[in-house]
Order: structure tokens, then sequence, then C-alpha cells
């Protein structure tokens, strides 16, 4: 540790306590360089939470004091190595804290800190809260981040004490990045959904935390929030916005490459420039080809065969004539089971749109006649040297109709696609719920499949065995470029990690097929067993990522050494001169003396050594004893980079910049000593039992279902007079209102589709969507509404999930019409407000109704002078009538009506019909595919 920041640390005033730390840090004390905080479950939990808050005792600093903090950090630069293993999580460790409560009210103090906005918020909130569904299956959470739900609410201010707060806005400032975040978000189920999670018992917990005490700050940009936000309140980080500084910024898209060129040491992001390279299905495709053609077919057959279309329509043509169909065609770069259909014949496919086509895999794993397929979470904590994860709980989605292979049924997506996003609208889909129940219901743990597919009989060992080689092999495929923009974009080693979300089909002859990895899988939760799971997932990958636990005044010295770092090199460097890397080894057993390693070896061991031990439920997959035994043929052998391009002139592009073999050294330095030297267990057998052990959790991880909004059906009566008075007497809908209105109106459709639908509502519904579904970005559309004629569970989930979709969108675009304040001739919002809280389908149809006739203009689908606009239509008086008229409220003129990338499942459905009709009259055996 360097002496400075050991007097930074040791120079502070000593009087203040700070109880128990060590029970919430690992890896090293406090004030050492090596000091990570833990995050643990059993917090989730009220109960312990209450138990912990009176027990500690812990005053709350006035800003005045708050470098004092650092006296908390007495201790001189400790790497104490016997503090590697993480204190028990248990409720009694954290019940043995008991001290005295003297502590100001964490309340009171973020109180005074936000009156100056807290009309606006008070404002904001409640609209929140009326804008939102009460039922959370209709919520956006399940598959996908929902983009940009950032609670305004809950965030604090830029501490002004803050050393780097002025780094941090030079440096955005710099980058041009902005957060995406509008002043105003009204993507409220999410938001109001985390007013409703976050408690002021949250509050209270995290205020004894030493996060909270350092000032370790989290900044979310476009992601879903609600169960990371949890466990960060509970352990005391504070969420910043904007431009501020933070410890941990967690985004649901891409990083800029300005954010990552600029990060200071003790900042972590969520992901590694290009890992596109992975989450793109045709990136990853087209790589893991070039690596078929490179290292040979049968090392990464990892993939369905498949096409990028149109560019190489004549080969799917040339595969399709050796090989019949059926395919599955997928946009390129989409998600949640949108636009995908699946295919007999490539002619089928519109030669309009880049599609990836694939080979479809017609024996698919089932459980009790149902299709399966596997979400399981891969942790990349650095690619050079690689260190791959793999967490030992993982979710088997199951499709919602029985599996027949038979080719009636292509048609049908709740048979043929295993996303949640698709079947939870099926009204046969079962949610367990309870978190013991692992193996009931749509979805299962992977250890419950394991666990069941051995009691069948089948070799579950060699299973995981296979899905560990496949993700290994997909990363080593796409490896070689995210270590070129690593290189040359990210200033320190630890600053990145990364989870992906790998989908993985296995077939019944149990080999997995990997379909696509997904950047920033969904941590929403729709049952106690995806809370289970998930909960025990973020906080396992936090421990063992390591957020630093440092003070600012801590990273301050961090920072002005890193300035002058950077200002030098923009790579990592070594602190021993190139001359000297090479890597000594030990002549009888090829391991390496550590005195021997650079600096930068010496860190990257050290750092791989403390993550090893905070690793929780994941598996270390990448390095392990027999990795360069198995993948050190597609390691570079000087510089033991993944080689996915083929050498040029001998020589390899990292081989003309880099001096030194990560890999190599690490796994000398792990595997290859004595064995009485090797502290790491990481062996096969054990690795493959932990899979098949279903997840502990030291207490109960409660799932909350957002409450249903409690209305008052008289209030609702009374205030829908009022407003209904004030629209016949002129007053109108803000634009913002009006959408708002139809927003909730839709809900209420879609929630009564999906408890009892109606062939007839399910008509209009399509028939409105056919019409307007393509004027919401990304635009969700089919071709015609008579592909959809057979009435069946199916449809009626089909219809939903275009419905529920288009209502994302809508509202993600509505977003942009945020209006807060009032305007001459329209209907004050405060009062707007109040008729929205209590509003059920029938007032916010008589509103949405006579103010259309009332006005002749439907602010709730057109701008005002738009265009196109339609002369409003008669609309039938009586329960409904606003439904019977609102496909007529729309002209298909106007939208671009081109066949949609997003909704193509429904595309091909007329072609599955007549494909059908003709296959009837075919004698039986050619029906299989
Ligand atoms: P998305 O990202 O839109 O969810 P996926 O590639 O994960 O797309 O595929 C969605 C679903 O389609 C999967 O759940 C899987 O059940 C099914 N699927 C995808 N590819 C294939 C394939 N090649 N063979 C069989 N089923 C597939």
């Amino acid at each position: 540790m360097p002496s400075s920041l050991c007097e930074t640390v040791t120079n502070s005033v000593d009087s203040l306590e700070f109880p128990k730390h060590d029970d919430w840090i690992t890896s090293g004390k406090m004030g050492s360089r090596d000091a990570v905080l833990v995050f643990r479950t059993n917090i989730l939990n009220p109960k312990t939470r209450k138990n912990l808050s009176e027990s500690y005792s812990s005053p709350v600093l006035p800003e005045s004091c708050s470098n004092m903090e650092s006296t908390i950090v007495s201790r001189k630069g400790e790497h104490d190595m016997s503090s590697l293993s993480l204190p028990s999580c248990s409720n009694e460790a954290l019940n043995g804290l008991k001290q005295r409560k003297i502590y100001v009210s964490f309340r009171n103090a973020v109180h005074i800190k936000q009156t100056e906005n807290s009309d606006f918020q008070n404002t904001a909130k409640k609209i929140n809260k009326q804008y939102s569904s009460s039922d959370a299956s209709m919520s956006s959470e399940g598959e996908e981040p929902t983009r940009n739900i950032q609670n305004k609410f809950r965030s604090l201010k830029n501490n002004p004490n803050d050393i780097n707060s002025n780094l941090a806005e030079d440096v955005t400032k710099e980058s041009g990045y902005d957060s995406a975040t509008p002043a105003k978000s009204i993507t409220n189920i999410s938001a109001s959904e985390e007013d409703e999670c976050a408690t002021e018992d949250d509050e209270e917990c995290g205020i004894v935390m030493p996060a909270y005490k350092l000032k370790i700050t989290y900044k979310f940009i476009q992601t879903e929030t609600k169960l990371l936000r949890k466990i960060f309140d509970v352990h005391g980080l504070r969420e910043v916005e904007g431009d501020s500084n933070f410890n941990l910024l967690w985004t649901g898209v891409h990083m800029k490459l300005d954010v990552l060129r600029n990060l200071a040491p003790y900042q972590r992001v969520n992901h590694f420039p290009r890992s596109y390279e992975l989450t793109r299905k045709d990136r990853l495709y087209k790589n893991i080809e070039r690596m078929q053609h490179l290292r040979g077919m049968k090392h990464f057959d990892i993939v369905p065969q498949s096409f990028i279309l149109p560019l190489e329509s004549r080969d799917l043509i040339i595969a399709h004539n050796k090989h019949r169909g059926p395919w599955i065609v997928k946009p390129a770069a989409s998600s949640r089971g949108r636009g995908i259909f699946i295919v007999n014949s490539p002619d089928q496919i519109p030669q309009d749109e880049q599609v990836l086509v694939s080979k479809y895999i017609v024996d698919p794993l089932c459980i009790d006649g149902h299709k399966c397929d596997l979400r399981v979470y891969v942790l990349v904590t650095s690619f050079d040297p690689l260190i791959i994860y793999l967490y030992k709980e993982g979710i088997v989605r199951l499709a919602t109709v029985r599996y027949d292979r038979h080719a009636d049924h292509l048609w049908n997506p709740c048979m043929h696609l295993c996303n949640y996003s698709i079947n939870k609208y099926h009204s046969d889909y079962i949610r367990s719920s309870d978190a013991q129940d692992e193996d009931v219901g749509h979805k299962w743990t992977l250890s419950a499949l394991l666990r069941h597919l051995k009691m069948q009989g089948c070799d579950t060992h060699q299973l995981m065995l296979n899905i560990e080689d496949l993700i290994i092999k997909a990363i080593l495929a796409c490896a070689q470029t995210i270590i070129s923009a690593c290189r040359m974009f990210v200033p320190n080693g630890n600053n990145c990690f990364e989870l992906y979300g790998f989908d993985i089909l296995i077939d019944n002859s149990l080999k997995p097929w990997l379909l696509e990895v997904n950047l920033s899988p969904s941590m929403g939760v729709d049952s106690p067993l995806d809370t289970k799971v998930k909960a025990c997932l973020i906080a396992d990958l936090l421990t063992c990522v390591g957020i630093p636990a440092y003070s600012p005044e801590m990273r301050s010295h961090y920072d002005s050494k890193w300035s002058r770092f950077r200002s030098s090199s923009c790579q990592r460097s070594t602190n021993v001169p190139s001359g000297q890397h090479k890597i000594k080894k030990n002549k009888k057993k090829g391991s390496v003396s550590t005195d021997q390693l650079t600096g930068e070896e010496q860190r990257i061991l050290r750092n791989a050594r403390l993550q090893y031990s905070r690793r929780g439920g994941f598996e270390r997959i990448f390095p392990t004893d027999d990795s360069m035994q198995r993948y050190g043929n597609f390691l570079d052998s000087t510089n033991g980079i993944p080689i996915s391009t083929p050498n040029v002139q001998g020589q390899t592009f990292q081989t003309l910049i880099m001096q030194h073999n990560y890999n190599q050294m690490l796994h000398s330095n792990l595997y290859c000593h004595d064995k009485s030297d090797i502290i790491d267990d990481n062996l096969e057998k054990s690795r493959i039992k932990q899979y098949e052990r279903a997840l502990e959790t030291g207490s109960e991880i409660p799932f909350v279902k957002k409450p249903a909004v409690e209305k008052s059906e008289e209030e609702g009566r009374r205030q829908r007079k009022l407003m209904l008075k004030k629209i016949g007497n002129g007053s109108e809908l803000t634009q913002f209102q009006a959408r708002q209105t139809f927003s909730l109106y839709l809900e209420s459709v879609l929630r009564r589709l999906t408890q009892d639908p109606k062939d007839n509502h399910e008509k209009i519904v399509l028939k409105f969507l056919n019409k307007f579904g393509g004027s919401v970005k990304p635009p969700v559309l089919f071709r015609n509404t008579q592909s959809m004629k057979v009435i069946s569970k199916a449809r009626s989930a089909m219809v939903a999930k275009l419905l529920g979709d288009f209502l994302e969108n809508y509202k993600r675009d509505t977003e942009a019409y945020v209006d807060s304040f009032d305007h001459f001739g329209m209907i004050p919002s405060s009062a707007y407000n109040q008729f929205l809280t209590h509003a059920q389908e029938s007032d916010l149809e008589a509103i949405l109704t006579l103010h259309t006739n009332v006005t002749g203009i439907m602010p709730f689908l057109y701008n005002r002078c738009g265009l196109s606009v339609p002369p409003t239509p008669p609309i039938p008086s009586g329960l409904h009538g606003f439904l019977r008229a609102l496909p007529s409220m729309v002209s298909s003129s106007g939208i671009a009506r081109e066949v949609s990338k997003y909704d193509g499942y429904f595309r091909n459905i007329d072609k599955d019909y007549e494909n059908v009709q003709e296959i009837s009259i075919r004698p039986k055996s050619s029906r299989r595919f």
C-alpha cells in the first residue's frame, strides 16, 4: 500500500468508531487497497434489516465532519490474506451487533437536502403512482431492461465535498456524454414499483453500512433497476445522476467510449467495450463461424447453422437443398422473441430486411412434453487474462403449450418459443408461488432441471461440462476484438466487468446449442423463485467483482496517481522495464516465482485470488487446472490472446504490441505449483456438484408483488363528474394528460383481456394495432388481422403480447410530452392527477370519449396539427363504445406499412396457414420436418 494513502487515512481524527465494518468489508481491512464491499441477500429481509438498524449504533455525520470518516480506516496498508474468506451471512451474526441507536434520522437529512425540489417531486411522484399498473405481470419487468426508468426521488445530490466531482464533471463534459434520463420520466410502472419497493426501513438500514459512510455511489443508465436499486439501498450505496461522480455505473446499454477512457481506478462499470461482438446475434454467429473455419468445425459446433440475410441468401438456399428446413428467422438486433418466426422454406423469408436465419432445432429437450431452454449467467471480470465465472444457478424457461413438431403448429409461439415475455400472457402459464418450488410451473431452476434429468438417468455431469465448454468457446471466439478495445479505451485493469445472459437450447441428445448472448440480462422478477435466484446472483456478483471500499479522500489519492499515469499513456503499464518482462519458469514444475513477476502481473495474480475467494455462487470455469490443455491451442503462443483471425505473415496484431502472456502467467501461478501450495479447489467435480445444488439463502428473500392501487369507486365517480364538467365547459387535456389517460385505459383493456379473453375485443385491438402499431418506436406491426383466424389461448396470448409491446413503446414515447405546468384553457395538472388516481376503465373511457366529441381532436394519437390526422369518428355510447370506435380513429395512411421486423412472427402466419392447408392433403409422413 502506498505510504501516502496510509497518511491520508491515519492523519484523521480517530474518535469515531465504525461498528463491525468487518462484516461488510472483505479482501483486506478497511483502508487497505484491496478492501471491497460485501453484499448479502439476507438484509433484503425486513426482519433482518430491522434487527440490524436497531442493533447498530452509528451517528450520521454532519456534512462538515465528512472528512472525519476516514478515521474509520485507521490501519496501515494491511493486505491481510487471512481475511479473505467472507464472514458468515447468518442472521445471528447480524443480531449479535447490539449497540445503542443514536443516529439522526436519515430521512430528515435527505429531506433538508431535497426541499428545493420537493414540490415538483411530490407532484411527479403522485403522477407516477397514479400512472402505474397494479398488475406486476403486466409491467415491463421480465425479459429485458425497460429503457431509462430512473427514480428521481431516491437519488441524492452530488456531494459537494466530493473531491472528484470537478474531475468527473470535466470528464463527462469532455466526453459529450449525457445521461439518457429525461428531466421528468413517466415510464412509470417500474418507477412507481421502485417507490413501493424501497421503504424507510431500507434507508435506515443503509445508513449504518460502511458504503454509506464511505459515500459510495452508483449511477443507472437505461436499465431495469428495481431489484438492483433495492440491493444498493440496503447496503448504503447512494444514487447519483447526471454528471455526478460514481463508484459503480450500471447501464443497460453499451458503454460510451469516452466514459470508459476516463474511468478512475476505483470506478466500476458493468460492460466491456465492444461487447456487441458477443451480444449481437449476427456478430456472435460470424465470430463463431470464423473459428469454425480457423480451428475446425468439430471444435466450434456450438451454434445452429445460421445465415445473415439478405447477404447470404444463396448460401441459405444451398444449405436448404442439402438439409431441408425448418428455419427460424430473427431480426439481427432484437430480443424478447420480438420479430421471430419459423418457416419451412427460405422462400418464405422476405428479402428486404437484415435477419439471422438459423436451422430450427426440431428435437429439443422437453420437460413433461414442453420445450424448454436455459438462461445461465456468465460473469467475465477480465478479458486479458481471461477470467470467466458461471453462476451455479440458472433459469429454465418452459413453453406453455406442449411441444409438437408437426408443421401445423409452427405458427404457435407459445409452443416453439420459450420467452417469458411471450408465454406470460398465455392463460395456462403457471408461476410458482414459493421460492422453494423450483420445479413447478413454467419456470424452473437449472439445479432442479439437473436433478430431474439425473433421476431419469441422464449424464448431467457431461451436460454441464459441455455447457461450460460452449461458454468458453463463444467467449474465445469474440475476445480478440474486445481485448483490443480494452487496451485502447480502458485505463485500469479492474474497471470493467460484465454479466452476460447465455440462452442455451438443449436438444434431446443432451447437446447444448448456443442461441444468443444477452447484454444486460433482465433483473426483473415475476415470482419468489426469480427473486431468490436474481437477488443471490446480484449480491454474489457485486461481492465477487469488488466495489472498492474507499472514502472520497482515499479516491483522491488514487486520482492523483491516475492523472499522472493517464497523461503518459492510455494503456495499462507495468512498473518493470520491458526487458524484464520475461516470465521466469521454475525448471522443475513450469511454475513461476512470484518475485519475478512484474508489478502488473503481481496485481493480476493477487486480484484473481482475492476475487476467487469472494466468488460466492460463481464457479470459475476459466482458468481451471486443465484449461491450458483444453484451450491452449486457441491462444496465441506468445501473448496468450485468443486468436480468431488468421496470422498475417506469421505474426498477429497482438504479437507486435504485447510483451506479456497473462493467461499463461495466471494459469502457471494458480495451478502449476506443488499440490500442497494450491489454494485453489476449483476442480471439475466440485464445480459440477455445485450446479446440482439448490441455492441456499440465510433467510427468506421477500417477493413483493406490487400491491393493487386502492381506488375508491365513489371518489372516482366524483372526480370523473368534475372532469366531465370541466371538459364540457371547454377545458382541454394537454397532450401529456391525454396520452397518460390513453395508456391507463389500454392497460386496463390489456389486464381484462389476459384475465377474461373476449374474441371481439381481441379483434378490435388487432385492427387498431394493425393500423397504428407502426407509429410507435420501435414499431409494433403485423401484416394482417386475417392471419389470426383461429380462436385459441395462443392467439389471445399473441394479441396481449402485441398490445403489451405497443404500450411499452407508447409510454416511452410519451416521455417526450411530460408537462407539469398549467396552461390557460387546459385542465390543471394537480386536479387531473387526482382524477387519474381513482379512475377505472369506464372513467377513463368516459373522459376520452367526451374529450374527443367536444374538441374534435385526438391528442392521445396525433399531434394537434399533424398532416394526416383523420376526422374523429362518431363514438357509440355505452360501455366499450370508445374501444369499438378505436380502429376508426386511426388511418393507416401515413404510417409506414412495410412489413415489420418487430412482429414478424405474425407476418408468416398467413403463409403458414396456406402451407398447413397444402400440407394437409399430402401423405402424413411428409408433414414431419
Ligand atoms: P430472443 O433474443 O428474441 O429471445 P432467442 O434467440 O433467444 O431470441 O430465441 C427465442 C426463442 O426461440 C428461444 O427461447 C428458443 O426457444 C427459440 N429458438 C431460438 N433459436 C432456435 C433454434 N435454432 N432452434 C429451436 N428453437 C430456437
